[in-house]
């Protein structure tokens, strides 16, 4: 058992639920040390880390890190690794956390495992590849193992700890400042969870029509997000950064729920390791009922909004 060093996932300090799952992963393999990059670390921050598990945080402010794109901060947790003699750095298979991954891992002259699905207490990954014809079981063989776990890989479970801070004074080399950040654009919110971190996402496709309220309704009764899949984002729909699938997002919620989506090869390499996914389709003979845990043989339009009512009598 050694240090895992955590790469805490945060908007504006605001840390991310992605981090719970971090933090619960790594105590099943050491001792979770939580990395705090850029500025907005405060009391809640704190809180979120003490309570699930955190032995010790470093927090380090340089302003390259939000000047910059991801180089600086692949510098400051390699740093990081260096200083606690890590075993493991887990961080969120994001696309900047994959990338964040790749540069440390070539930084530390180790091995990266990216989109891991599940993290067992001897470091060995499970990754579902080929569009989920294969599982595969995979281990950084020496060095620094540096995982980038998909969102919902585990279950965040509390832990009460007292953690230890320490400021780390990061050194960012001129190599690292190649691409500067020069304006940021946040989405217009939309009050439901990140897509890639729902715990629950209903999806439209073609079937829908156009008319994507029922699917909304659904997902905002069940506290989810909504995705899309590629024939209705073409189609103008919805918009591309609700597509699941090949050329879209990835997805691993608790539940999938697709509702006039077929289930074509690249829709599924979006969701396929979701936990539970159900499907609603007119067309019995749908591929997606081949994956599906459960499914329903009818129009979304009249099922849905069945649903949709069920949901809110229950709460
Ligand atoms: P369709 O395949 O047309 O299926 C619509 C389904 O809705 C049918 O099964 C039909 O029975 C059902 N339906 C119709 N009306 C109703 C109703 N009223 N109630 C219930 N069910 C109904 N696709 C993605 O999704 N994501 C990707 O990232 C992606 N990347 C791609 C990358 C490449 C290189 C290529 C070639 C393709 C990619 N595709 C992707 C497209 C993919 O091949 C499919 O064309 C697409 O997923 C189909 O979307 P769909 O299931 O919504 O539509």
């Amino acid at each position: 058992m050694g240090e895992i060093l955590v790469l805490v996932d945060h908007v504006d300090g605001v840390v991310r639920k992605t981090t719970t799952e971090l933090l619960t992963i790594a105590r099943r393999a050491g001792d979770p040390v939580a990395v705090f990059l850029g500025s907005g670390y405060d009391d809640a921050a704190r809180q979120v880390l003490a309570s699930y598990g955190a032995t010790k945080v470093y927090v380090a402010d340089a302003p390259e890190l939000e000047e910059f794109l991801v180089a600086p901060k692949a510098e400051a947790l390699a740093q990081a690794a260096t200083a606690c003699g890590a075993v493991a750095v887990l961080v969120t298979a994001s696309a900047e956390g994959k990338e964040i991954a790749a540069r440390l891992a070539v930084k530390l002259g180790s091995g990266v495992i990216t989109d891991a699905t599940d993290v067992a207490a001897d470091l060995t990954t499970t990754q579902s590849v080929f569009a989920g014809g294969y599982t595969v079981a995979a281990q950084v063989p020496s060095g620094v193992a540096v995982i980038a776990v998909k969102p919902n890989a585990a279950t965040p479970e509390p832990s009460p700890s007292s953690p230890a801070e320490e400021k780390l004074a990061v050194t960012i080399s001129d190599s690292a400042r190649r691409a500067r950040i020069v304006a940021r654009a946040p989405r217009a919110a939309t009050g439901r969870p990140e897509l890639t971190e729902a715990a629950i996402v209903v999806s439209g496709g073609r079937g829908t029509g156009g008319d994507f309220g029922p699917v909304e309704e659904l997902a905002d009764a069940l506290g989810g997000a909504v995705g899309a899949s590629r024939a209705a984002v073409d189609s103008g729909w919805y918009p591309h950064a609700y597509q699941v699938g090949q050329t879209g997002k990835t997805v691993s919620p608790q539940l999938y729920l697709a509702a006039g989506i077929s289930g074509a090869i690249q829709h599924r390499a979006g969701m396929q390791t979701s936990k539970t996914i159900v499907a609603v389709n007119k067309d019995p003979e749908a591929p997606i009922f081949a994956m599906a845990d459960f499914g329903v043989v009818g129009d979304l339009h009249t099922i849905l909004p069945q649903v949709t009512a069920e949901v809110r009598k229950r709460k």
